[in-house]
């Protein structure tokens, strides 16, 4: 299969990039490909020209301060799994990538590809949700700071505009006093999620995210009510699926296996926690 015609353009800047998406009518940012090509390819989408960003630097190098890391849009899972740029998180960024897809997928997909792409069973749009992260967006009418649980609002769906490119991601620092536990249901190694939950376990409770139920990342609000006052390794599956039902209104299977996948998350922050 291949992709219907397509303008190539490689700017070397963000500034240039940002006309071009302001110029051009019906133009798509590329970034490492991974999910716009095979869509390009299947005909599911159709741009007229493509702007390559992964030409320009600045969109690849990190920054840290005491607050957390700012990350370069087009910075790769693989630069994250490898620590090639620094960890805020005491391990959950480098443990997320490498989880995602085989190896080549992580050499050239990015971080900001991913969350624009907005597919509710990849692994940052949970993590970064988890994390209260942000992006970072620039278009020609200036920049703004975006929350990534408001960025997300359905499948394939963000509040980007067309002609806006996600130039960073920020990430607040993990206080020390939070441990965190993930869980990646799969098929098989190299596939999407079929469920992924994410566990913050802080002093003042649990903050529990999960994926590849709904539209977008959901926060399991009663599910954390269900296990305020009762420690990880006494909870069972039963105690919680009702409540995860609740949370993400999943039926039968899918409830189980969210509920499985909530559990296991949480007893990887409860393990973390008793070796902090
Ligand atoms: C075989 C295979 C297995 C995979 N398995 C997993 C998995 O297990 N978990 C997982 O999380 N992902 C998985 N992926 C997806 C992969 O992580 C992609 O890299 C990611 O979803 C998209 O990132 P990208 O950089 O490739 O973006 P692209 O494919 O280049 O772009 C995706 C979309 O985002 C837009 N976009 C890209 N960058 C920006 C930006 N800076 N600003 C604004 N818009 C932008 C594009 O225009 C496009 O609409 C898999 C992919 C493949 C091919």
């Amino acid at each position: 299969m291949k992709p219907a015609p397509f303008t190539y353009h490689r700017p070397a800047s963000v500034a240039e990039a940002v006309q071009l998406l302001h110029a051009l009518e019906d133009a798509k940012v590329l970034a490492g490909g991974q999910s716009l090509l095979p869509i390009m390819n299947m005909r599911l989408a159709e741009p007229s020209h493509l702007v390559d960003i992964t030409g320009i630097a600045e969109l690849r190098t990190p920054a840290v301060d005491d607050a957390g890391a700012r990350y370069g849009s087009a910075t790769t899972h693989m630069m994250v799994e490898d620590q090639l740029v620094p960890d805020v998180t005491d391990g959950l960024l480098p443990h997320a990538a490498a989880g995602i897809g085989y190896r080549a997928v992580r050499t050239r997909g990015t971080v900001g590809g991913s969350l624009a792409h907005s597919d509710s069973s990849a692994e940052w749009p949970t993590v970064m949700s988890a994390l209260d992260a942000a992006v970072l967006a620039v278009s020609t009418r200036g920049q703004r700071r975006i929350p990534v649980r408001e960025l997300l609002i359905g499948f394939f769906s963000t509040t980007l505009d067309v002609d806006e490119l996600i130039v960073a991601v920020e990430v607040p620092r993990l206080s020390p006093d939070t441990t965190w536990g993930m869980y990646k249901m799969a098929r098989k190694p190299g596939e999407f999620a079929e469920s992924l939950a994410v566990a913050l376990r802080r002093p003042d409770g649990d903050e529990l995210w999960l994926g590849a139920a709904r539209d977008t990342p959901v926060r399991l609000r009663h599910t954390e009510t269900v296990i305020a006052d009762r420690p990880a390794p006494e909870t069972t599956v039963a105690d919680l699926v009702d409540a995860v039902g609740a949370d993400t209104g999943s039926e039968g299977h899918s409830r189980q296996l969210h509920a499985v996948a909530t559990l296991r998350a949480l007893r990887a922050a409860e393990r973390e926690a008793s070796h902090a």
